[in-house]
């Protein structure tokens, strides 16, 4: 920048500059005040006085939606039963309510401008396989089940907010969307997500993904993660007469140990989890088939990469040492290895001067909220891969053991978190004059 100063224009060039850089800062300062302006008189507009008022009254109706929802299996690519349920809410709020070829259930609210979209999104999805456990249990507060929290309060906290845009009769300028949307978890790699961002293209304005209950951050940066399933095969055999063949089980925990051996950095931050292991027959056969599936993630892509080569390396290394011991040399003994692509998330953020950041921020200080900017992998990476203002906030209430059969969710002070995301929204939209 400090080059640009020399040369011909010299004389002029940083008077313009000061002047236009004056231009920019009035513009940021007057922007951002409007908004911080409209959130406090979008609270006080009668219309939105009466929704928050419905949300600070009805927040029993939330929770009692969320018990529904939650008690609804809602595994790896069996969300329909879920959806169908989110579907009569979001008809009962007066949306147009449609499911797309994916599985997402879509409730659109237009407004008077259909150029602007403002979607908000809840997974419907949760981690818990088929025949898992799902009633919801009370001690207190606080309800335990698994997928109660994440994402319970996600899919709850639309219900909510729709029913109390629904209960005012706001009219707002853009077009709200509220979807629940499929395989955001386990191997779904965000095709749900990525269906209604391809649907409405151009049009999204900015794109909320509700997933857990914390008010306490803003999710502005998107996590990159690439998942893979190894599997390694080989002769197997009887334990006893063909002991000695490679073991595909060993080769593979001789391969894990060796990458869980490798330091992974703090910054960037970065992770790694061996999350499912499979093969074998039975305890005295030597095993002709196992595999295992794996997540990596980084804040940086680079070091993403150097993971994902390290994970390569490891795995040959691994199948190569457990050929090595084997006692058998024959070629038909070796083992082969094949890596499968699970899913690939992709990296984004939101820039620190986005009118979308701006807006949180506003409705944060109007309600005495204080959250921090955070990295996370969810729906939101998908939007803000391709430069569309996202973000992912909680629903409100407490939650904790996400991902566990011990998941929890307490609702006491929910009402911060409807609020929250009634007031980001209809910021966001803009109400008709
Ligand atoms: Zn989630």
């Amino acid at each position: 920048m400090r080059s640009m100063f020399h040369g011909p224009f010299s004389a002029t060039k940083p008077v313009k500059l000061a002047f236009i850089c004056g231009i920019l800062f009035v513009m940021a300062t007057l922007s951002v005040r409007a908004t911080g302006d409209s959130v406090s008189k979008i609270a006080e507009d009668p219309l939105c006085a009466q929704a928050l008022d419905w949300l600070g009254k009805n927040t029993d109706w939330v929770t009692a939606q969320q018990i529904r929802l939650t008690e609804i299996p809602a595994s790896e690519n069996n969300e329909t039963a879920r959806g169908q349920y989110l579907k009569q809410l979001l008809e009962a709020n007066g949306l147009t309510v449609h499911v797309d070829d994916t599985g997402d259930v879509i409730g659109e609210r237009p407004g008077s401008d259909p150029s602007g979209v403002i979607l908000v999104a809840a997974h419907l999805d949760t981690v818990f396989p088929p025949g898992t456990d799902v009633h919801v249990k009370r001690a207190g507060t606080r309800l335990t089940a698994p997928g109660i929290s994440d994402n319970g309060a996600g899919l709850a906290a639309i219900a909510g907010v729709s029913r109390a845009l629904a209960e005012s009769r706001i009219r707002t300028v853009k077009t709200i969307v509220f979807a629940g949307d499929v395989g955001e978890e386990g191997e779904g790699n965000l095709r749900g997500i990525r269906a209604l961002v391809e649907h409405y293209g151009s049009r999204l304005a900015a794109v909320i993904a509700v997933d857990g209950p914390s008010t306490e951050h803003i999710t502005t940066q998107g996590i990159a993660s690439r998942r893979f399933e190894i599997t390694v095969t080989g002769p197997g055999g009887h334990s006893w007469s063909d002991f000695g063949a490679p073991n595909p089980i060993t080769a593979l925990s001789r391969a894990i140990v060796r990458f869980s051996a490798i330091r992974i950095p703090d910054n960037p931050r970065s992770s790694f989890n061996f999350g499912v292991i499979d093969g074998g027959t039975s305890v005295n056969s030597i095993p002709a088939k196992a595999s295992v599936k794996v997540d990596l993630r980084s804040e940086d892509s680079a070091q993403l990469n150097r993971m994902e080569t390290a994970l390569r390396e490891a795995i040959q290394t691994g199948v190569r040492d457990e050929m090595a011991a084997s006692r058998t040399f024959a070629s038909e003994n070796s083992l082969q290895v094949t890596f499968r692509s699970l899913g690939m998330r992709p990296a984004g953020a939101l820039p620190e001067n986005s009118p979308l950041l701006h807006t949180i921020r506003d409705v944060d200080r109007y309600l005495g909220n204080r959250s921090r900017l955070e990295r996370s992998s969810t729906d939101a990476n998908v939007p803000l891969s391709l430069g569309i203002p996202a973000i992912a906030l909680g629903g409100g209430g407490r939650g904790g053991g996400s991902h566990t059969l011990g998941e929890w969710y307490d609702p006491s002070g929910r009402e911060l978190g409807l609020k929250r995301l009634f007031l980001t929204v209809v910021a966001l939209a803009g109400i008709q004059p």
